[in-house]
């Protein structure tokens, strides 16, 4: 092995010799790999293709031994760090260049304990692995929407997903976690032990520690939900938007209802004359009683005349798949993203408005509808504090050619500014762009003050800083 080139959090550059990795290895588990090594490459390539970052050196870790190391090494060296979970972050934050990445992605055990509806949780596992072995049971936490996200950077953000509503945040189902702080110390958090860091870790992102193990509460819904996309012409959607917002304002817990405003992709159960052509989705997920979710979709069911309507009793696993042939790893992305407290008038004429000249194909609107359990805890119990958010429009801007990365930037970025006056200046914290520094207010809210505080007393160096980072304060 030969020596490392590694950036500090000053800025300067450090040679690392031989021996001293060598001595690193050592006490290892897993692996520590150079650039051009194996294993490199494979860790530092996250979903987004816009981010091409390469670390210095990467921790490959295997267990809470090796991160134990490696934030030891990181804080002994005065290393850039950067913590990689499932590498799906937009922003790109699971890496760095020239710095030094964990990479926990090894780390993948779920452990279900059936009786108590509990799990363990590792911090390499992706949602695919978590529902699969909660599913076995009959088990669910809620989670999102594409299965190759990774469980840890989703939860740390705060978490929604199908069955939210119903079940709260991913958050609100963390009953502890252990975490890695700055000082490279292992603690647990929970409700009774260093309850502050757990509120923080709870909505705070990265900020605090690398968590090395989550346990969640469970929920028994079966093996199946009503779920599925009804598709409908471009040209209903202003009445159809309406229709939606009225539908909305009283659903039950168990009914989520998001809005996507894209061009049909190819999919077998749609049209040919359709595929390429501006549609409006309406994508449905009735946890609890089929008969009684076929009734409460009934009148959604019976707008207009759908080009589609693929609403059925699926299984749990299938559905939590639904989305991943439209949000493959490896193409270019940009997000942008506004949090509302209501949706009406004209911010829905301008998403609208959007809809109808998307720069790409692969581009999508999504708007989802909040509420239900999420919104019934505080806006101070956790990190967390957008629990007044009743929607959130999540644009993801995708293309595939670089040639097309100012097009659809200034496209993303002229729709959030046209609907940002109508936006409450809210901001989920994984949605967040790269470019979005300025915005930390908007992220955290009115638990900004407090986040400030303990990321002062927890890492006052700011050791943990790739993240949508709250600086500690001088
Ligand atoms: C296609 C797609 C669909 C999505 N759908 C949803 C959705 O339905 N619902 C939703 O809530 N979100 C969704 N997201 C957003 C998602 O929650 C974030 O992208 C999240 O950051 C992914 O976590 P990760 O572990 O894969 O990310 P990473 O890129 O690995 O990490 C993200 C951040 O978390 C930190 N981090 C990761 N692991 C740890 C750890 N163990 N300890 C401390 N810090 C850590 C990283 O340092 C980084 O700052 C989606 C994202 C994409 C790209």
């Amino acid at each position: 092995m030969a020596q490392a080139t590694v950036q500090t959090l000053a800025g300067n550059t450090l040679q690392i010799s031989e021996e001293k990795l060598d001595t690193l290895r050592h006490c290892l588990r897993g692996s520590a790999c150079l650039p051009g090594e194996p294993g490199y490459d494979e860790a530092r390539t996250l979903w987004n293709a816009m981010i091409d970052l390469s670390p210095g050196l990467v921790i490959r870790c295997a267990g809470a031994a090796d991160v134990i190391q490696a934030v030891d090494f990181a804080r002994e060296n005065e290393l850039l760090l950067a913590v990689r979970g499932g590498g799906h972050n937009i922003a790109g934050k699971g890496c760095c260049d020239k710095g030094l990445m964990i990479d926990l992605s090894p780390m993948q055990s779920v452990r279900i304990d059936s009786a108590n509806h509990t799990a363990r949780v590792e911090p390499g596992a992706l949602l695919a692995d978590f529902d699969k072995e909660a599913q076995a049971f009959g088990l669910v936490t809620p989670l999102g929407i594409n299965s190759t996200t990774g469980v840890a950077g989703l939860t740390l953000g705060g978490g929604f997903g199908w069955v939210s509503r119903k079940y709260g945040l991913t958050i609100d189902n963390l009953l502890s976690a252990d975490v890695v702080t700055a000082d490279a110390q292992l603690v647990h958090a929970s409700d009774t032990e260093n309850s502050d860091l757990f509120w923080a870790l709870r909505g705070g992102g990265g900020n605090f520690g690398v968590v090395t193990s989550f346990e969640f509460q469970l929920h028994a819904i079966g093996n199946e939900v009503l779920s599925g996309l009804v598709v409908h012409p471009f040209e209903q959607a202003s009445e159809l938007f309406g229709k939606y917002l009225d539908y909305v304002k009283d659903l039950p817990d168990e009914l989520t209802c998001w809005v996507v405003l894209r061009k049909a992709p190819p999919l077998p159960f749609l049209p040919e004359q359709w595929h390429g052509k501006e549609v409006m989705i309406f994508a449905v997920c009735y946890v609890g009683d089929l008969q009684e979710g076929e009734r409460v979709l009934a009148p959604l069911r019976g707008w207009g005349e759908p080009i589609a309507d693929v609403i059925s009793p699926h299984k749990y696993v299938d559905w939590q798949t639904a989305f991943d042939p439209l949000l493959t790893p490896g193409e270019r992305n940009y997000w942008k993203s506004h949090d509302f407290t209501d949706l009406r008038g004209a911010a829905v004429d301008t998403i609208i408005d959007f809809a109808g000249r998307l720069p790409t194909p692969e581009c999508e609107i999504f708007v989802a509808k909040l509420g239900g359990e999420i919104n019934r805890v505080d806006e101070d119990a956790t990190a967390y504090p957008h629990r007044d958010t009743e929607f959130v429009l999540n644009v993801h801007t995708r293309w595939s050619d670089p040639a097309e990365d100012a097009k659809c930037i200034a496209w993303a970025r002229e729709f959030f500014d046209k609907t940002a006056p109508y936006a409450n200046g809210g901001v989920y914290v994984n949605f967040m762009a790269d470019d979005e520094a300025a915005r930390m207010d908007g992220a955290y809210g009115s638990n900004l003050d407090r986040l400030t505080t303990l990321k002062s007393s927890y890492d006052p160096d700011n050791l943990f800083r790739i993240n949508q980072n709250i600086a500690p304060s001088a």
